[in-house]
């Protein structure tokens, strides 16, 4: 699951927040001011999302956002803007924020937001990446093994595209449906099941016994490099 840090002063929100993301399933950490949030940034933890007050004391969540773009973190920015001002929005985003949520607003509307955003950042993948014998190349949409392309359709190359971003992690049926199909469809599991069969087939040394796209009982599937 995503690790999220909540950047944010009021201890009384932040504690809400914590608790609603973390019974959620996120792993959630705490920052009380803008220079605190940009330390533990710069620590060795590496955080998916980053959940940004624009009312800090001292640096505030604007402040905070330009800096971490100017130092080059591309994590992805949600920000709580606190004011309905247009102006307050059309900043964030200039600034770098992935997207904004005004303040009051409803712990089902927050979490959504932040599933839009970590799907959307999930869409991004290295250029090329290499497992086993293959070779996906993101930027030409093209899969090689042995030097040789594989035919994926376009079902099967955004499903990889889902494993290759959250290698080592589970995936649930329905998080690859997401990813692949789009959160508003409405399909049958077993959908998912027929197409990692047809990965297995055109990616794996022995399809029968897939050493990359594992199943997990009761859980879902894990791509492993
Ligand atoms: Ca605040």
């Amino acid at each position: 699951m995503a690790h999220i840090l909540i950047v944010e002063d009021e201890p009384g929100i932040a504690f809400a927040l914590e608790a609603d993301l973390t019974s959620e399933g996120y792993t959630v950490s705490v920052a009380g001011t803008g220079d605190e949030a940009l330390r533990m940034t710069r620590g060795g933890e590496s955080y998916d999302l980053v959940l940004l007050d624009v009312m800090l004391p001292g640096k505030d969540g604007f402040e905070v956002c330009r800096e971490l773009r100017r130092s080059g973190a591309r994590t992805p920015i949600l920000m709580l803007t606190a004011k309905a001002h247009e102006a307050e929005k059309v900043m964030a985003l200039e600034l770098g924020a992935d997207d904004y949520i005004t303040k009051p607003f409803s712990p089902r509307e927050l979490r959504a937001r932040i599933k839009a955003v970590l799907r959307r950042s999930s869409v991004d993948a290295p250029d090329v990446f290499t497992f086993g014998d293959a070779e996906v190349d993101f930027a030409r949409c093209e899969v090689r093994r042995g030097g040789r392309a594989v035919e994926l359709s376009a079902l099967e190359f955004k499903l990889l595209t889902a494993f290759v971003k959250s290698r080592g992690r589970v995936l649930t049926r329905e998080q690859l449906l997401d990813a692949a199909w789009g959160r508003d469809v409405s399909l049958n599991d077993r959908v998912v099941d027929n197409h990692i069969v047809g990965l297995r087939r055109k990616l794996e040394v022995d399809p029968a016994r897939p050493r990359h796209f594992l199943n997990i009982r009761g859980m879902g599937y894990r791509f492993d490099a």
